[in-house]
């Protein structure tokens, strides 16, 4: 798989709860050490402010998205600058089988919070996976 035509794992940019910081983590540990060859992210700031090179990388492009809450402030904006968004996770769903665990604050994870993280970035791994096998 080449540079070019690696899929975008793609977190929001929620900085004001846990959810978000969750997603980013999620997508950073698919992105730096699971999939690293298969996967790559964007910053969704720079794909928000319109910046060229952001936009370039995801149009038209197989995106997977994780957003901290049902806004889906990712999946929307990578959509809306052409992004081939194929599923949308929500870091905040992955809570309703953990109610009642103390993941961490918006800037902290807690052991239990790494543990979410860690079962977010196999979900993700597992429905890449399965899209470059659709794809072959
Ligand atoms: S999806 Fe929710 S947590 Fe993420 S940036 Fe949007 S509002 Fe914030």
């Amino acid at each position: 798989m080449n540079f070019m035509s690696k899929i975008k794992v793609i977190p929001c940019s929620g900085i004001g709860k846990v959810y978000g910081l969750m997603a980013r983590e999620a997508m950073l540990r698919v992105s730096g050490e699971l999939l690293p060859e298969e996967t790559e992210t964007v910053c969704l700031a720079h794909i928000v402010t319109g910046e060229e090179d952001a936009k370039e990388k995801v149009e038209g492009f197989t995106c997977v998205t994780m957003d901290g809450c049902p806004k889906m402030c990712a999946a929307k904006n990578v959509a809306f600058v052409g992004g081939n968004v194929v599923k949308e996770f929500k870091s905040i769903d992955a809570m309703k089988e953990h109610r009642g665990i103390d993941a961490g604050t918006a800037t902290f994870l807690t052991d239990d919070g790494w543990n979410i993280v860690d079962e977010l970035a196999d979900m993700v791994k597992k429905e890449i996976l399965e899209i470059i096998e659709g794809e072959k």
